[in-house]
């Protein structure tokens, strides 16, 4: 099976803080691209930053004629709608051969069902979330955990390569997201960590960037330490880009495959339980790493 190489057509739904930059690299390598997005302004902000994109009104229009569709949406349920069971699905578009590359942070469990639903309409499905944030979005640096057949992903490389530069095969179909969501756990738990040591530093009379500074020359050094404290904790700017309800869609997943799996993961429960409750405090919209916020918050309480 040939690579889909540029200039091959791709189908981009969701062109929000993640699905614009990993867009735009698209364009940059040289493929053809079909936009959709349920904010109109989103589609017209892309395609007028990028006259090559072309503009479609519905997931089913965006598939039309394209070699792979790509979901860059907020979680599995709302992929399922825009794929396969909503109006306009873009099943209903799709060429025969055409392959789905849900790189969205979806439910792993959800994603093996909507694998074999797939399946039943003839079209084969990659679960491809990433990491890394915007800001690998934007220099096309992403690590980019793929769930499925190697062949497929083998002729989707050249895609990937456009947006990641570490792609890891996982494993079968879910792999990927799972893998994403117990990444984000992690994340997450040093997120919190650093946050709380700041709260306690600060107290005591430490200077929070001396803190992090040695945090990062220390066994405490994590990518909560390295990327997010100098840059957006530190200076309370908060502006990471990715949203605290993100976050917890995102440890709920791995909270309800532990589950699912019948396993016992107390700290996992508590981080669940920790990131609901600062959502709740924290308003819609909150970026991720106002968690320093919350930790604040609850330190002042007691
Ligand atoms: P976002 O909310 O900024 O963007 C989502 C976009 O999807 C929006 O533009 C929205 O209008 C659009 N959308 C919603 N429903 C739609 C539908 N039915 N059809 C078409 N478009 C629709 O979210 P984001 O931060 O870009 O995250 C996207 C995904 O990537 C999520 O699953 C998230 O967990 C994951 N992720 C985000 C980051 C980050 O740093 N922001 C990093 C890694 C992974």
């Amino acid at each position: 099976m040939t690579a889909l190489a540029p200039p091959a057509t791709i189908a981009f739904l969701g062109l929000g803080m993640m699905g614009r930059p990993m867009a735009r690299r698209l364009v940059e390598a040289g493929f053809k691209l079909r936009v959709f997005d349920v904010s109109q302004k989103a589609v017209s902000d892309f395609v007028g930053a990028h006259p090559s994109a072309l503009a479609t009104a519905s997931a089913k229009a965006a598939a039309e004629g394209a070699d792979a569709l790509i979901t860059m949406l907020p979680d599995g349920k709302i992929v399922r709608q825009a794929v396969l069971e909503g109006r306009d699905a873009a099943v209903e578009g799709l060429q025969a051969g055409a392959l789905v590359l849900d790189m969205s942070s979806s439910n792993p469990v959800d994603t093996q069902k909507l694998v074999r639903d797939l399946a039943g309409r003839g079209v084969a499905l990659l679960d491809a979330p990433v990491s890394g944030g915007v800001r690998r979005a934007v220099d096309g640096s992403l690590s980019i955990m793929v769930g499925g057949a190697a062949a497929d992903l083998e002729r989707v490389r050249p895609i990937f390569g456009a947006m990641g530069k570490t792609i890891t095969l996982c494993g079968p179909a879910g792999a990927g997201h799972a893998l994403k969501a117990l990444n984000n756990y992690l994340s997450a738990a040093g997120l919190v960590a650093m946050c709380e040591a700041l709260v306690v530093g600060e107290a005591f009379g430490l200077d929070p960037g001396v803190m992090v500074d040695v945090f990062n020359s220390s066994t405490g050094k994590s990518n909560a330490t390295e990327v997010k404290g100098r840059q957006f904790v530190v200076p309370r700017n908060f502006a990471a880009g990715f949203t605290t309800a993100l976050m917890v869609k995102d440890l709920r997943t791995a909270g309800d495959l532990a589950t699912h799996l019948k396993l016992q993961v107390p700290n996992l429960a508590q981080a669940v339980a920790y990131w609901t409750a600062a959502d709740g405090k924290l308003g819609k919209g909150a970026d991720h790493t106002e968690i320093f916020r919350y930790a604040e918050m609850l330190a002042e309480e007691s």
